[in-house]
């Protein structure tokens, strides 16, 4: 068992910090959301009053914030009260450079960070089968290997640099964000052509034009009216200007992945930032269809 810090009670976060008290581990959670505070406490967490104090006594403290400033000016709060020896990992989808620059900060304090972004959606952190995508020194990836196993079903330790887990998952979302994206476009035209949009994706799903779109987010959360996978499409927004900054830093230009960044703003100005990811569809649609 160990005591742990958990700061950040989000869509995501919330359902992780309830398997690691499911797991047997003490936790102390902090959101700036009341509501979500409760969940937690009712799940078994103490709860703190500040994000320092939910990192004081921990041995872990995680984090799942929307974005790398929420990252920072967390970091800028805990730093010194964070117990030395402790390890920080980051959950959030943030920047390979912001997390170097973290665990820089953090280093004269004797704090160990690991970057761990996370892959599968609400469903995913409910159901503690999340791909977990870490960077970081492989000691410390193993000591927290068991944390990791109790929100995850697939661990991946993808390199020594603390920012590897964070570029792996902008990639990631990347791949996933333009097949939402030209998924859309191809069920939409097939539609206006007077086909039927479920038999459309049941033939993508199991054909060579497969993947997360047809296989899950089209089907399960558009064709339903649902719109619910939990993930904000302003959050999709973040992933991919986030993407846009990381290959300017690593001076490589990407044609499709500028395209994919600007469809997201636009999307999110029409739809707002707190729509389900999968309103780009409506989006799409809206330009498209008279
Ligand atoms: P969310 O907006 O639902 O949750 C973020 C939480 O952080 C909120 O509860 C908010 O109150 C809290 N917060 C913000 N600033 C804070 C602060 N200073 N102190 C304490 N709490 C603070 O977002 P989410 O969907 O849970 O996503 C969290 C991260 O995981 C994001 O980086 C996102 O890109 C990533 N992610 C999300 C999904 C998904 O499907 N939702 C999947 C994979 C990765």
């Amino acid at each position: 068992m160990s005591s742990l810090g958990f700061i950040g009670l989000g869509s995501m976060g919330g359902p992780m910090a309830q398997n690691l008290l499911a797991a047997g581990h003490d936790l102390t959670a902090f959101d700036l959301d009341e509501g979500s505070l409760e969940a937690a406490a009712e799940a078994g967490a103490t709860v703190a009053s500040s994000a320092s104090e939910a990192a004081a006594d921990a041995e872990v403290v995680f984090l799942s914030l929307p974005g790398p400033d929420n990252v920072t000016a967390v970091v800028d709060e805990i730093e010194s009260d964070i117990e030395s020896g402790s390890i920080l990992v980051d959950l959030t989808t943030s920047t390979p450079g912001t997390t170097k620059a973290i665990a820089d900060r953090l280093e004269p304090r004797d704090v160990d960070v690991l970057g761990a972004p996370v892959s599968g959606g609400h469903s995913g952190a409910t159901e503690a089968t999340l791909s977990i995508i870490v960077g970081g020194d492989e000691a410390v990836f193993e000591a927290c290997r068991p944390l990791f196993e109790a929100i995850g079903s697939d661990v991946f330790h993808v390199g020594d640099g603390v920012g590897h887990g964070h570029a792996v998952k902008l990639l990631n979302n990347y791949l996933s964000n333009i097949a939402l994206m030209a998924t859309s476009e191809a069920v939409i035209l097939g539609d206006q052509a007077g086909l039927d949009r479920q038999t459309l994706v049941d033939v993508f799903s199991v054909s060579s034009g497969r993947n997360s779109a047809n296989q899950d987010k089209i089907p399960d959360h558009v064709l339903t009216g649902e719109y619910d996978m939990g993930f904000k499409l302003g959050l999709m927004e973040k992933d991919m200007r986030l993407l846009s900054e990381f290959a300017g830093d690593q001076q490589v230009p990407m044609l499709l992945g500028h395209v994919t960044r600007d469809i997201a703003g636009y999307a999110k100005t029409k739809k707002g930032f707190d729509s389900d990811m999968t309103r780009v569809y409506d989006f799409l649609e809206e330009l498209m269809v008279e």
